[in-house]
């Protein structure tokens, strides 16, 4: 028996203790209790099934684990204490050095930090990509290249990758290819049905939904993820907390139709501000204008709920939307119920440097918005005030 994924996301993962309590039970425990020697050492050395320390299993974030590995159809998913630690660990379990890198210039910049800084001086050897052509991609693919990551939609420019194309490529140099799942989430694109070998979220955004905690995750096949990826896990420790997975755990509950009423709100957003003489350009995949809008429409259900745009007059112009806000969040969370709106030259890719933003096409007059659940008509007003030129 086959669930839809509205079934599916209450439904999967429920193990229920000898309470039979109805929601799921929050296991607050570092380590679990053998019933002598011998149990113990089984447990140990695999024989025997069953958490030993939370470390590397805890029944909560098993259950989390198992309801996003219903979402996405995957095979198998672990978990870790955030979208930056999931992707550090699939990098230290996939990855050696001498291995070459193909990332997607348009990447959250911590990401990018992490490959160009981090992981360099380990002798991982990492180009950025510009741009969305698979045929730019294949150009850059050398005999030692091991993994290709990309972002779709990115962020924040919202560019729709072409995830089929980029795993044929990937396959063909026995490269895999991981996926940053995090702004569509499961319930408007599965990166694994076109191809992509590992999906990564941040659970912070909108799995959560609701900016209360931080997580993430690292999903495919039970190969690769029970064996490498939770073996990097397992010693080096960037583990869930199992609080924080019962509260990613509840929020997928409402996932599906919270992505569908914010991208609803998104959508009209997105045409309200197209329409506006104060702006230069929207970027929003489930626009017509888009440049992937045809390939958005074939791998999102949705164009999602993030929007960016250029208004006009610079960093000065975008500042001025920022503070004419009264209702929506000046934060750089995205993912909640509540709309929030950054600034990302200065914020979110300030570190990444003038240079790199240029590259990634991230102008001085670029906002973001996430949009949440607020009424359209209020965020529409409360934009209004400083791309009209009304502060004050
Ligand atoms: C936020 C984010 C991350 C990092 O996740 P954290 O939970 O903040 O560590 C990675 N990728 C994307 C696309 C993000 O938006």
């Amino acid at each position: 028996m086959t669930y839809d994924i509205k079934t599916l996301a209450v439904r999967s993962g429920i193990h229920r203790s000898q309470f039979n309590e109805h929601s799921e039970a929050m296991y607050l425990t570092s380590s679990f209790v053998f019933e002598n020697a011998a149990q113990a050492a089984a447990r140990f050395s695999g024989e025997e099934p069953g958490n030993i320390y939370s470390r590397f299993t805890n029944p909560t974030v098993t259950a989390m684990q198992e309801r996003l590995a219903a979402l996405e159809g995957a095979e198998a998913c672990v978990a870790t204490s955030s979208g930056m630690s999931a992707i550090l660990t699939t990098a230290m379990a996939t990855l050696k050095a001498g291995d070459h890198v193909l990332c997607s210039s348009s990447v959250f910049g911590a990401t990018v930090q992490l490959f160009s800084t981090i992981l360099a001086k380990f002798g991982l050897n990492t180009t950025f990509v510009n741009g969305t052509d698979p045929a730019e991609w294949r150009k850059q693919v050398r005999p030692e290249t091991r993994l290709l990551f990309v972002e779709t939609p990115s962020n924040p420019l919202t560019e729709v990758f072409d995830i089929a194309a980029l795993a044929d490529i990937a396959h063909k140099q026995g490269a895999l290819l991981a996926v940053d799942n995090c702004f569509c989430s499961p319930a408007l694109q599965k990166p694994l049905q076109f191809g992509a070998d590992l999906v990564i979220h941040s659970a912070t955004k909108y799995l959560d939904g609701q900016g209360r905690v931080m997580g993430g995750a690292v999903l495919g096949a039970a190969s690769l993820v029970n064996d490498s990826v939770l073996g990097f896990l397992r010693t080096a420790g960037p583990t869930l907390s199992a609080f924080n997975a019962w509260v990613i755990l509840k929020g997928m509950e409402t996932l599906n139709i919270r992505m569908e009423a914010q991208s609803r709100n998104a959508l009209e957003l997105a045409q309200w501000l197209e329409g506006h003489p104060g702006v230069d350009k929207v970027h929003y995949p489930g626009l017509a204008s888009h440049p992937q809008h045809q390939l958005a429409l074939r791998q999102q259900k949705t164009g999602g709920a993030i929007i960016s745009f250029e208004v006009k007059g610079g960093r000065e112009g975008a500042w001025r939307v920022i503070d004419g806000t009264r209702l929506v969040s000046i934060t750089a969370n995205l993912g909640d119920t509540k709309t929030t709106i950054t600034h990302p030259a200065s914020t979110t890719h300030g570190r990444i440097g003038a240079e790199a933003r240029a590259r990634a096409g991230i102008k001085e007059g670029l906002l973001r918005i996430a949009v949440g659940l607020e009424s359209v008509d209020d965020l529409r007003n409360d934009l209004y005030r400083g791309l009209s030129g009304k502060v004050g």
